[in-house]
């Protein structure tokens, strides 16, 4: 007898694990077995019985490594959590399973989401799975190992970390949707926190709707996350869902018009937009001239929440005791050195970067030329984006004229990286781990320092690669945004 259809589903996710991780080395643990296929079958026998759950009942899904899953290890990709066993399941995990939805594994990452290829954590570079015999490219990061599961078919769909892009970057290297919701709508509660302002838990699926229907299961307030948006706040965000039935107008950000976007990628914005020009919507540049400061205003203030969020980890208290002391540290006592020595081998070599910078602008010396800037020019890349969007920011507390009005646009369409993926050799010679890198987040990061709903949809692209073309809208407006999105996939 031909197996159950959503047994078959799981059976053949399975399969496709065995014969492709090794090569991908998109999961870094992967569920037994005899579990996928238990939980499988239970979800068989809700379905046939009119029993299901949600309709992710017996949907396979990879998580992560930084999103907490209970007695699965949750490493972060570092060797400071190699062991981390938690007790618990981040909320967001909790209602994937409530809802039927079965983990298939953890996924690899870069470490503690520190990157954009994936390449920066203990268990080795993910492969993009569009790679050829001849070039094997980078999956992007941090979120990689999730994207290259979900393009690689291991997958029906996945969880990610958004910071600065790490789910839209690699979302648009693997040809997948990536999608990034508003701030506070996902609970953050279980995940790992790199820099808790900016840290969202975002989705990958292989088509919009689906990631619609993963964030409508998600999108509750969780009033054990501090930074959850409550319910009055929700019913705000509901009184301004805007319009959906009428002739969009669509920014075009001029500022975003880099030099260094490759011309392919040029290109794939041009035709989308002239898509859903021939489509009837109005197509107008808009200027959000303090997104270009985003960049360097992001990289202060993630850094300097990493640093202060990673100082817990002491190899005592917090993180792995099996970084034992490499060499004696002088001058400092035992106790303190036990803490060095964790410190020093439990951190890679660009988290450890990473915490020098944040902890540096943190200091009085620096803290009013760079954390203080840095922290205004994100208020006025907020004011920008409120100043640019028809409908107000629901949460926005500064009201004026140019807020909400009928001249702004419904969203804004721009490419999510300056080129498709590049592969892992360039990467490699660019420096894994150099500040040049941070270029690649250019797109991505205004969104993130706004709190912004972002989605990347992938696009024809060149050398038969794909890359991502990003929608990006007012704060709580992620039905516009989906509804966009579907427009263009
Ligand atoms: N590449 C960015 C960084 O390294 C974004 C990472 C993320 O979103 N986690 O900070």
């Amino acid at each position: 007898m031909a197996a159950k259809p959503v047994v078959h589903e799981a059976i053949n996710y399975l399969r496709n694990t065995q014969q492709r991780n090794g090569f991908f080395n998109a999961f870094v643990r992967v569920s037994p077995e005899r579990e996928v296929t238990s939980q499988a079958m239970a979800a068989s026998q809700r379905r046939e019985t009119g029993k299901s759950l949600s309709p992710l009942d017996g949907t396979i899904f990879a998580i992560k490594d930084n999103i907490c899953t209970k007695d699965m290890v949750t490493s972060c990709s570092s060797l400071m959590l190699v062991d981390f066993v938690p007790d618990y399941d981040a909320t967001v995990v909790a209602k994937l399973k409530d809802a039927g939805a079965i983990i298939i594994g953890k996924t690899n990452m870069d470490e503690f989401g520190m990157g954009s290829h994936s390449t920066t954590g203990i268990h080795g570079p993910v492969k993009n799975p569009n790679s050829s015999k001849l070039s094997v490219y980078s999956a992007g990061g941090s979120s990689g190992g999730s994207a290259a599961a979900v393009a690689g078919n291991l997958c029906s769909g996945a969880l990610g970390s958004d910071t600065g892009g790490s789910v839209r970057l690699p979302a648009s290297y693997c040809g997948v949707v990536g999608f990034k919701p508003s701030y506070g709508l996902l609970s953050r509660r279980g995940l790992v926190a790199y820099a808790n302002s900016l840290d969202t838990i975002g989705i990958f699926t292989r088509d919009v709707r689906y990631a619609q229907l993963i964030f409508d299961c998600l999108n509750e307030h969780d009033p054990t996350d501090p930074s959850s948006l409550d319910g009055r706040s929700r019913r705000k965000i509901k009184d301004h869902v805007s319009n959906q039935s009428r002739r969009w107008n669509i920014g075009v950000p001029v500022d975003y018009n880099v030099t260094e976007i490759s011309p392919p990628l040029k290109k794939a914005w041009i035709s989308t937009l002239a898509i859903l020009r021939d489509l009837g919507h109005n197509v107008k540049p808009v200027n959000i001239p303090s997104t270009r400061h985003a960049v360097s205003s992001y990289y202060i203030i993630a850094l300097a929440e990493a640093s202060s969020n990673l100082a817990k980890y002491d190899g005592v208290q917090f993180g792995s005791h099996t970084a034992a002391i490499s060499r004696p540290v002088s001058g400092i006592s035992p106790s303190l050195q036990l803490v060095v020595a964790a410190r020093e081998r439990g951190f890679g070599k660009e988290v450890r970067r990473r915490i020098l910078l944040g902890n540096y602008s943190l200091t009085s010396e620096a803290m009013e030329n760079y954390f203080v800037d840095a922290q205004r020019s994100r208020r006025l890349i907020k004011e920008d984006f409120d100043g640019i969007f028809s409908s107000p920011n629901p949460l926005g507390s500064r009201q004026g004229p140019s807020l909400g009005t009928e001249a702004g646009v419904d969203f804004l369409i721009s490419p999510v990286s300056i080129s498709s993926a590049p592969n892992l050799e360039e990467v490699a010679r660019m420096g894994v781990t150099g500040v040049d890198n941070y270029i690649n987040d250019v797109f991505t990061v205004p969104a993130s320092m706004a709190g912004l709903p972002a989605i990347s949809v992938p696009v024809h692209g060149d050398k038969d690669l794909p890359i991502g073309v990003q929608v990006t809208a007012q704060y709580g407006d992620e039905k516009k945004l989906f509804e966009a999105a579907t427009l263009i996939e």
